[in-house]
This record gives structure tokens, C-alpha cells and sequence, in this order.
């Protein structure tokens, strides 16, 4: 009896030992991210198995966001860091190069994955400055090109854990699919004629591109001012020259240009698009990077006249097991 009993403790130790270990090994883990897009594809691999810190809180411009001083603590304790790059995030990769642990990688995701014939530049992200658009994130084929690589460096950095990565990115790219079958359905109920889109911010080229659409304008100039007097005349001629429905803006940045466009065309102004700035709170099933693609395309194919049923029933929830780990900054 006393054999067994020794065994049984010996046994029920190493259990003990083992479950400390792994998640000793588990919550030393930390990824930091940038925007909150990122930060949920990151997420969604990541599941209670890391811990992924968002760096860009919702709702700032993301494009001139400059971390404060107290972002050091997070970045010197960094195993990964993890931004969408093209020079989005400038002021967070130059303070993370100062601060970071000597091994620890900065991975420029679209950088590393989008081949220069793909680069998109235009009025508000001018080939002469030097720096693609970077709002690569909307098309969603790129996000799963993204949490694929998510999915490897998080195995190279964890590979005990290997297993519950690829399964997280397995059932993110089954949702990815299934979302990139609804935009393409969605986006073609649109009346042919009312398939382009004039933005406020320039956020959606990449989009776009990948499910039909034409751009005919973007009205944000490259420095973030509002566009000139002889611009707006241009683009008022843009609008009735393509007669859209609507003309879109985003909730980061309002503008009292777009309204004025409105007035002196026949489109709508539709001001509730989101650039990177995810639907409802944290912990909302909503507030993720599935929310933020069916948000922004209920928007668009309402505002343009196509049919949106099934947008709403598309399941945003998370595609992860476990409890997530991972901080949105507000
Ligand atoms: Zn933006």
C-alpha cells in the first residue's frame, strides 16, 4: 500500500510541477502590439497563452500617435513586438528599438508580406513621401497572411505550445473564408454603378482592390490638414462626375469638408466608418477584427445601395480558446 501511495504522490507531483511550469513558461510570455487591429489578430492566435498588449489606444489617430514615456515598461519586458508597418507606426517602433530587450524581434508585418508591385499610393499617401498606404488590415486575406506569421513566430518563441497556435489560426482562417465568401456576395449586390468609393480618411484601398471597387478620391491631404479650397472644387466635380450615393467618413476624424461635399453634390455624407478603432468595449463578443470588417462593410454596402443581409449575422465572437489575456488601451 505504501508502494502505491509513494507512487501516487510522485505522480500528483509532477502534475503539480508540470502545471506550474507550463504556466510560469505561459504567462512570461508578452507580445506587444500596435493598433487594435493587430492586436486582435494577435489575439486570436494568442489566445490565454500570451499575453498580447496593445500599445495605440481606440480612437487616436494612429497615425500620429507618439507613446508616452510609461510604454517603456511594457516594451523593455517585450518577448515580440508586432506592428502592420509601412510607416504607421513610426514613433512606436523608434521607442521600441531604444527600450526592447536586445532579442526581441520588431516584425513589420506588411513590410515583410506585401511585394512592392502591391503597394498602393495615392492622394493622401503620395509616392513622393515615400511610404505606401498602410491600411492593409481591411482586406482580410491579408490579416490571415498576417496571423500566419503571428502563428509562427508565437510557435518559434513557445513551441510547447505549438499545437494551440495552429489550431487558433486554423479556426481564424475558416472565419477569414467565410468572411472574404460574405464581402464578395455583399459587395455584389451593390449596383454596379455605385461600386467606388470616395473616403474621408484613406483607409480603404486595399480593400478595394480585393473585392471590386473603385476609389475615385480620398479628401484627407497626406499631412493631415483639411484639403485646399481648389481641392474640395475637384472633388465635388469627382463626385458628380461619378454620381455615388454616398461619401464617407470616419468617426476618428470628423470634417466639416465632407458635409460641405455633401451639400454641393447629390451624395450622401456617411460619417461612421472605422479605420482602426474595433466596435464596442473591450470584452464585447464585437470588439474584435471580425466586428471591425462586417462594421465597416454594413456601412459601405447600405450607404452605396447594395443588400446587406447576413452582414449582421456573422459571427464576430473569438475564434480562440481560452480566456484571453490581451489589453486594449482606451
Ligand atoms: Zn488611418
Amino acid at each position: 500500500m505504501s508502494h502505491i501511495y509513494k507512487l501516487a504522490l510522485f505522480v500528483a507531483l509532477l502534475t503539480v510541477i508540470g502545471c506550474s511550469g507550463n504556466s510560469t513558461a505561459n504567462s512570461d510570455l508578452v507580445a506587444v502590439t500596435s493598433i487594435s487591429p493587430i492586436t486582435s489578430i494577435a489575439e486570436s492566435i494568442a489566445g490565454n497563452k500570451i499575453e498580447v498588449i496593445g500599445l495605440v489606444p481606440e480612437g487616436e489617430n494612429s497615425h500620429e500617435f507618439d507613446p508616452p514615456p510609461s510604454v517603456v515598461t511594457i516594451l523593455e519586458k517585450a518577448n515580440i513586438i508586432i506592428v502592420n508597418g509601412f510607416n504607421l507606426e513610426t514613433n512606436v517602433i523608434e521607442l521600441s528599438q531604444n527600450s526592447k530587450k536586445d532579442d526581441t524581434d520588431i516584425v513589420l508585418l506588411a513590410d515583410l508580406h506585401i511585394p512592392e508591385s502591391n503597394y498602393k499610393y495615392d492622394f493622401s499617401f503620395p509616392k513622393e513621401n515615400g511610404h505606401p498606404n498602410p491600411h492593409t488590415w481591411t482586406d482580410p486575406i491579408l490579416g490571415l497572411t498576417f496571423a500566419e506569421e503571428i502563428k509562427n513566430r508565437f510557435s518559434e518563441l513557445d513551441p510547447d505550445n505549438r499545437d494551440y497556435y495552429q489550431r487558433n489560426f486554423d479556426s481564424f482562417k475558416v472565419r477569414i473564408m467565410d468572411l472574404d465568401h460574405l464581402i464578395r456576395k455583399s459587395v455584389g449586390t451593390i449596383p454596379s454603378q455605385n461600386r467606388k468609393l470616395l473616403t474621408y480618411h484613406d483607409s480603404f484601398p486595399y480593400f478595394a482592390e480585393r473585392y471590386g471597387l473603385e476609389i475615385i478620391g480620398a479628401i484627407q491631404p497626406s499631412d493631415f490638414s483639411e484639403p485646399t479650397p481648389r481641392e474640395v472644387i475637384e472633388l465635388i466635380k469627382q463626385i458628380n462626375k461619378y454620381n455615388v450615393p454616398a461619401i464617407f467618413g470616419s468617426e476618428v476624424f470628423p470634417s466639416p469638408i465632407l458635409t460641405q461635399l455633401a451639400k454641393e453634390s447629390n451624395a450622401t455624407y456617411i460619417d461612421e466608418l472605422r479605420d482602426d478603432d474595433l466596435p464596442g468595449e473591450p470584452g464585447d463578443s464585437g470588439h474584435s477584427y471580425f466586428g471591425l470588417l462586417i462594421y465597416d462593410l454594413e456601412v459601405i454596402v447600405r450607404g452605396l445601395g447594395g443588400d446587406t443581409t447576413g452582414i449582421q449575422d456573422f459571427d464576430v465572437s473569438p475564434t480562440f480558446e481560452g480566456h484571453s489575456k490581451t489589453t486594449y488601451p482606451q
